[in-house]
């Protein structure tokens, strides 16, 4: 395509993702969205299609089992006149790795908060996230149709709590049985709860008030309303759209995801706001990346091995920060040096896996991996070479001796950790002289899911001791004498061979330091 194509193609993409506490209703408000796309028919589909498709792979079993989303995807559809793309961010805190690494493939999010909960702690890490990545929040209140708490203090904790301005978008009137309608300030109109089609929306005149009388006027609901609207209206933050653009202030909208109210009014003023991909930083290197730069380049945030087990295969998850994706091109791999080419690309179209014909910025692309591709990776075209910043690692704060329980398969046992370690799906270290094998994470969910897939892709048994939570600190190898390791300070290395001890709590590092006060501790690399 040329460079106006581009250009025009670009600005078309909204690439986001939702986050939320679990329960609060992402799922929902995901699928009214499809909905809305035409991906699906009907809400509702999605959770029941998905284990559907799966329905004979052992390894959504632990899915399922758990009730919990273990694996992220990446949903594309075209709505109006927009490309979105909506990463899938899984709910389970032991999941967190992951989720934070796709929140480093999105231009926006979109929080959702059940609003007879408020912030709830999954929502409070993950907007940490998104916060200092500086990207805009537009945040939806959901559950409408629930008796919630007071729509005042909900605006409220989002300062006190995440230290956000929140600015209304619209205002409930009434909640729960008493739920009438939205008075959209956005819009100046009245949205009527229970109604389908255009009638029900309702214009209101310069005042802000109905243009034309009807009968939600004499509900008490409605003259309460109307008093709140007022006193946001004077004493509420006004909205900026500089400061939502910076992240500093989150547009609120309420609304319910399950009786699809709200939903579309809030798609629509959202996608006005979010922002088309914008550019990238580089590693060390004041150049930024531009998304109509004519030359493609991406980063891998993710690897996923055998989501279909039909396939066998893995895939490299690839946010495109430049140019355009075209299936067959060669790129450069960064941290190698090594050209390759690129001839098997998937888009995620809901759940089904389609190829793909054009890709851009903004968009994400899915490569079939043989293993040359690890989390962080910056490919590119053109002569001129391109490194994005590296992604976060987090230091694991669970660990795991593990060996294979027969001897015999040690083969597969290798590839199996070698592949899944790669992925990102655990961590590796080694005891510092026996060279066994200690697996690090975030949550012991992530143990149980690699067993089980050691068993269930590589067919190979393993045996785990658990060493418990412990807190890693790394230390300079210059200052390092083995003979300061004990069983409360257990000495490992990293993949890198980066040596590191292994503190049983907080009280085994203080007298650590205070016996050894010259050897530095740190806590990442
Ligand atoms: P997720 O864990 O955030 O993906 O949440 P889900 O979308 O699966 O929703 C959790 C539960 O809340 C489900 O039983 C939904 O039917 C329900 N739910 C979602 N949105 C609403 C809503 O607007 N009103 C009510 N009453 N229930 C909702």
């Amino acid at each position: 395509m040329d460079q106006k194509q581009l250009e025009q193609e670009v600005n078309k993409r909204r690439t986001f993702a939702i986050i939320s506490h679990p329960d609060a209703g992402k799922t929902t408000i995901t699928e009214q969205m499809l909905y809305f796309g035409g991906v699906i028919r009907s809400a509702g589909t999605v959770k029941a299609k998905k284990s559907g498709q799966f329905a004979t792979s052992d390894w959504m079993e632990i899915e399922k089992k758990r009730g919990i989303s273990v694996t992220s995807s990446v949903m594309q559809f075209h709505y109006h006149d927009k490309d979105i793309n909506i990463l899938d961010t899984p709910g389970h805190e032991d999941f967190s790795e992951d989720t934070y690494r796709t929140l480093m493939a999105v231009d926006a999010a979109v929080m959702v908060i059940d609003s007879a909960k408020g912030i709830e702690p999954q929502t409070k890490k993950l907007f940490k996230v998104v916060k200092k990545r500086g990207i805009p929040i537009f945040t939806f209140m959901n559950k409408l149709d629930r008796d919630g708490r007071d729509p005042l203090d909900l605006i409220a904790e989002l300062e006190e709590l995440l230290n956000i301005e929140g600015c209304a978008m619209n205002w409930p009137i009434g909640m729960g049985k008493e739920l009438k309608g939205l008075y959209d300030i956005r819009n100046n109109r009245l949205e009527l709860y229970r109604k389908d089609g255009d009638d029900r929306f309702l214009p209101l005149n310069d005042e802000g008030k109905l243009a034309e009388h009807n009968p939600i006027e004499e509900d008490g609901v409605y003259d309460q309303a109307l008093g709140e609207v007022d006193l946001i209206k004077e004493a509420g933050n006004e909205f900026d759209l500089k400061k939502v653009q910076e992240g500093n202030q989150t547009p609120v909208f309420f609304g319910s995801a399950l009786t699809n109210f709200g939903v579309e009014t809030f798609l629509n003023t959202f996608l006005d706001m979010a922002p088309a991909p914008t550019v990238h930083k580089q590693k060390d290197s004041d150049e930024l990346v531009k998304p109509d730069d004519p030359e493609f380049s991406g980063f891998v945030f993710k690897i996923q091995a055998n989501m279909n087990p039909n396939h066998r295969d893995r895939i490299a998850f690839v946010r495109i920060c430049s140019g355009e994706f075209v299936r067959g091109m060669d790129v450069t791999l960064n941290r190698t040096g090594k050209v390759m080419r690129l001839n098997n690309a998937t888009e995620f179209m809901s759940d089904q896996r389609e190829t793909v014909k054009t890709a851009v910025a903004g968009d994400i692309v899915g490569l079939y991996d043989t293993g040359n591709f690890q989390i962080g990776d910056t490919i590119y075209s053109g002569k001129k070479s391109v490194q994005f910043e590296d992604l976060p690692q987090f230091t694991p704060e669970m660990f795991m001796e593990v060996q294979a329980k027969n001897v015999m398969k040690q083969k597969s046992f290798h590839k199996g950790m070698q592949q899944l370690v790669q992925e990102g799906a655990v961590q590796l270290y080694k005891k510092y002289t026996t060279n066994d094998y200690i697996l690090g994470a975030v949550g012991q969910l992530q143990f149980e899911v690699f067993q089980f897939r050691m068993k269930n892709e590589y067919n190979c048994d393993v045996v785990m001791k658990p060493i418990g939570s412990r807190i890693a600190r790394w230390v300079d190898p210059e200052q390092l004498d083995e003979s300061m390791s004990s069983t409360r300070n257990m000495l490992v290395k990293d993949l890198d061979d980066k040596p590191l001890f292994l503190f049983e709590n907080k009280f085994a590092e203080n007298w650590f330091a205070n016996k050894y006060p010259n050897v530095k501790l740190t806590s990442k690399l």
